[in-house]
């Protein structure tokens, strides 16, 4: 076991994703000691444990990348229009070579406790592997998706064939070759895995508790003359995307889908669908605001279910009649054509839920399906669950799981009043997961490190913001969700997916402009809604 007491730290990070990679680049850039520690064996965070087959991003390859570094831009190569999982963590473990990063990360150990000393204003760090260190200050890279979801189905221990979590896939690959396979879940891991472990599986079971919209990805090689026109104008691709509320680039139509007539309706809805991907939720600019546009897409996508799937029983299952994009909306290769597959049924859960996971295999309406494997596609404890699984105390010993026990509160999603020095990148009440991810990391990493630099020019020991100002975030936070059809429903977003969470909008849906420039403010104007001493 190891067991290192160092008082010289500057910074603790937490997590070797996208975020703690450039934490360490950037913190170390203005001559901070920093130590990264991290819970598996590699880096790249959610691409380290997001192996499953099919795990590709639905953002852009060209765009979701880092930009602080426009030769690391010039010098990469993205093969495909969308990135696979190991493309993109060869890219992540690329950039952790290329800036010397790695030997400041300690890997295979997980952060377990840190606590904030008064007297020494410093924060206590420890981990399972023993360690005990103390840094100025901790920065909490966990990402917003790394806590997985494990359904408390009864007998779940019980099963004698293999389970697997998408989101803890086993590092070799999985062969289901001649296996009968149940998958528990339909949101955005199953909806890219369903169609290769079909082709693979002797038979594979769907079990839908609520369907969920797909649109297809039209993924395709990168030609290089579209890679080589990109790089001609990287920044100005960035400039653009920096304008659009996810943060990432592609055209969004503003007007109402309500007042064009079917005919356009039909033929926009159309474009998007031949075009693929997120996109398609640009196709007009009230689809998240009005119930009756959102519906207009929605029964499109119904059509096209309908159209992909031969069985009209099956079909029906398969097509959601609730908000799209209240949940995430899925970017498909195949999925449903996937069910037309003799290979494959879709067993709906929706009024009768699991009984039972038996020795054999799964148990509805006292009916068994005996299987060889069950995959667990089943989510994330979301946006506060891996932060909440961290004994974080802050001043007076408060915990963070008892100032968060009805719901998350920051400021900016950056911090938290009580809990000096502590930073959260991507935490709840910033844009996160509503933002192109790697975007926001930069922009909080940025914000942090200019904060930092800030306090050591002006000998401060200690910032926090002030509840006053925190109070204030949260109420506009809920005041955009409001109006937001994304804040209705019940997803991850809200907490309702993980059973005794609290139900609150957790991420910041006033678009990524907005945000940045509530950021900018607060510091132009000497850490304005923050205490400093
Ligand atoms: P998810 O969207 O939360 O989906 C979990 C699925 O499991 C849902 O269908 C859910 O049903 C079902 N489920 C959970 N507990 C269950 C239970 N006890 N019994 C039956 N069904 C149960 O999780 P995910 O698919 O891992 O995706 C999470 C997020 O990760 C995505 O929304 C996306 O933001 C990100 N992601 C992105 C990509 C990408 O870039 N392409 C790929 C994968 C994931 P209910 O809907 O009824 O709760």
């Amino acid at each position: 076991m190891a067991q290192t007491t160092e008082t010289a730290l500057d910074v603790v990070v937490v997590g070797a994703g996208f975020g703690g990679i450039y934490a360490l680049y950037r913190l170390r850039q203005i001559g901070l000691k920093v130590r990264v520690f991290e819970a598996g064996s590699g880096v790249g965070g959610t691409w380290y444990w997001n192996r499953y087959p099919g795990a590709r991003c639905d953002v852009e390859s060209m765009q979701y990348s880092y930009q602080f570094s426009p030769e690391l831009e010039q010098e990469w190569d993205w093969t495909e229009k969308y990135a696979t999982q190991p493309e993109i963590l060869r890219y992540a473990n690329h950039v952790v070579d290329r800036f010397d990063l790695r030997r400041d990360i300690q890997f295979d150990t997980r952060v377990t406790a840190a606590h904030f000393d008064e007297q020494s204003n410093r924060w206590q760090v420890r981990t399972d592997k023993g360690d005990q260190v103390s840094a100025k200050f901790c920065l909490m890279a966990t990402g917003c998706l790394s806590a997985t979801n494990v359904p408390n189905i009864n007998g779940l221990d019980s099963f004698k064939g293999s389970v697997y979590h998408t989101g803890q896939w086993p590092h070799e690959p999985v062969d289901f070759t001649g296996q009968r396979v149940a998958i528990i879940g339909t949101g955005s891991s199953a909806v890219q895995s369903i169609p290769i472990i079909a082709q693979q599986a002797k038979h594979l079971y769907v079990y839908q508790r609520t369907p969920n919209y797909a649109v297809p990805a039209r993924n395709a090689p990168l030609a290089p003359e579209v890679k080589k026109a990109i790089k001609a104008d990287y920044a100005g691709l960035r400039k653009r995307a920096l304008e659009m509320p996810a943060g990432f680039a592609f055209e969004f139509n503003p007007n109402s889908a309500l007042e064009a007539t079917p005919e356009e309706r039909q033929r926009e809805y159309e474009k998007r669908w031949t075009a693929g991907g997120l996109p398609f939720m640009g196709s007009f600019g009230d689809l998240l605001f009005n119930h009756e546009a959102n519906a207009t897409a929605a029964e499109f996508v119904r059509g096209k279910i309908h159209e992909l799937v031969h069985d009209r029983a099956v079909a029906d299952r398969l097509a959601p009649k609730t908000i799209l994009g209240c949940k995430r909306l899925c970017v498909d290769s195949g999925y449903y054509e996937t069910f037309n597959r003799p290979n494959v049924t879709l067993i709906d859960i929706s009024g009768e839920p699991i009984e039972a996971i038996t020795p054999a295999g799964v148990k509805v309406g006292g009916n068994e399906t005996v299987v060889d494997a069950l995959i667990l596609a089943t989510g994330f404890d979301a946006m506060t669950g891996t932060l909440l699984r961290i004994d974080i105390r802050g001043k007076d010993g408060l915990s963070l799981n008892e100032k968060w026990r009805a719901g998350p509160r920051t400021m900016l999603g950056l911090m938290t009043a009580g809990f000096p020095n502590l930073f959260t990148i991507t935490g709840p009440g910033s844009p996160s997961v509503l933002a192109m991810m790697i975007l926001a990391v930069e922009q909080h990493v940025n914000w942090v490190a200019d904060c930092v630099a800030y306090m050591r020019k002006r000998g401060l020991a200690r910032i926090e913001p002030t509840l006053d100002a925190e109070d204030k975030w949260v109420s506009h936070v809920n005041e955009v969700a409001a109006p937001n059809l994304r804040s209705t429903c019940s997803s991850w977003y809200v907490g309702a997916n993980v059973p005794g969470k609290p139900c609150v909008f957790m991420p910041y849906i006033g678009g990524f402009p907005l945000y940045v420039r509530k950021c900018d403010e607060v510091v132009a104007k000497g850490y304005e809604g923050f205490s400093v001493a």
